[in-house]
């Protein structure tokens, strides 16, 4: 699993950073998180490739998160023959996309299909043979979710040497047998998986949760998460616009990983107040509570290891 930041801004976009977005790559798939004004500038530079963008995620509906959606659908019809797409996101999402392809007129030659938060509390937004995504409400200027994405638990390794004790040779019935199937063994015994699989292993877990106030249901998103990617937009010598327009400091951000306990944080979503230069600055602020951080930079790519 790769984990591409496509853009690490808030607000507007900057020459030197994009606004908020998350690519992740898994299978040959694309799921994106938020794609703000010029999301597919940076696309572009990481290369990649419009073929395998399978959904899109947004937060809410404000600017920076949802203005490069028409790019973004527009590239993917370049393509000939493209797989449909699903966007999720608040409600309005639907209507706001519909009323693009409208006013601006342009063609799509592939299904969208959408999934607007129904308004339960927590829940499975979206699942396909690979993973599922989770989102939960978390608490902006206007209704915004939080995301988690959960690849499917993985079978346990499997022990030759129990198999061969069972009496299964190598070969066809090992691949039943790892694939979740009972088999009968030659001498007539129905050999079940379990015999055979240690125990199972979790997916890798990664959270995206941006423009928001401290609250629960960042926890649950970000628990004992590979890597967790939150907004960290403010200096605590700015915390007051944090408060006033809704949004995380660098800080807050670290307490929260701190309950949470993600194995990586990165900030994402900064203010475009701060320079390049500042970046350590914020680091240095959510080290001093939670050690396993830093700043997100656009375009970096972190590849998520499987937890064990
Ligand atoms: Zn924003
Ligand atoms: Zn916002």
């Amino acid at each position: 699993m790769e984990c591409i930041l496509v853009g690490t801004g808030g607000m507007m976009p900057m020459p030197y950073r994009m606004l908020a977005s998350l690519a992740v790559r898994l299978n040959g798939k694309v799921y994106l998180f938020d794609a703000g004004e010029g999301a597919q500038i940076n696309w572009k530079k990481a290369r990649i490739g419009v073929r395998g963008l399978r959904l899109i995620a947004v937060t809410h509906l404000h600017a920076d998160h949802c203005l490069g959606i028409p790019g973004m659908l527009m590239l993917k019809a370049q393509m000939e023959a493209p797989e449909p797409i699903t966007i999720i996101g608040p409600p309005g999402i639907r209507e706001f996309v519909i009323q693009c392809r409208k006013t601006l007129e342009f063609q799509i030659n592939y299904p969208i299909d959408f999934i607007e938060w129904p308004g339960d509390k927590t829940g499975i937004a979206f699942s396909d043979e690979h993973l599922r995504i989770l989102w939960e409400p978390v608490k902006h200027t206007r209704f915004c979710l939080g995301y988690r994405l959960e690849e499917f638990d993985r079978p346990g390794r499997f022990d030759s040497q129990k198999a061969l004790a069972l009496g299964l040779p190598m070969g066809p019935l090992w691949g039943k047998l790892q694939s979740g199937r009972s088999v009968a063994a030659p001498d007539g015994r129905m050999i079940s998986p379990e015999h055979v699989l240690g125990p199972t292993r979790r997916g890798r877990h990664i959270a995206y949760v941006v423009d928001t106030r401290p609250v629960p249901s960042i926890i649950s998103l970000c628990k004992e998460a590979d890597m967790a990617f939150l907004e960290g937009m403010f200096l605590v010598e700015h915390s007051e616009h944090a408060d006033e327009k809704g949004h995380l400091t660098a800080t807050e951000a670290a307490g929260i990983a701190k309950k949470a306990n993600p194995a990586r944080l990165v900030l994402v979503h900064i203010s475009p107040r701060y320079e390049k230069s500042d970046l350590a600055r914020l680091e240095e602020e959510a080290a001093a509570i939670f050690k396993s951080v830093q700043a997100g930079r656009d375009l970096d790519v972190f590849e998520v290891r499987f937890p064990e």
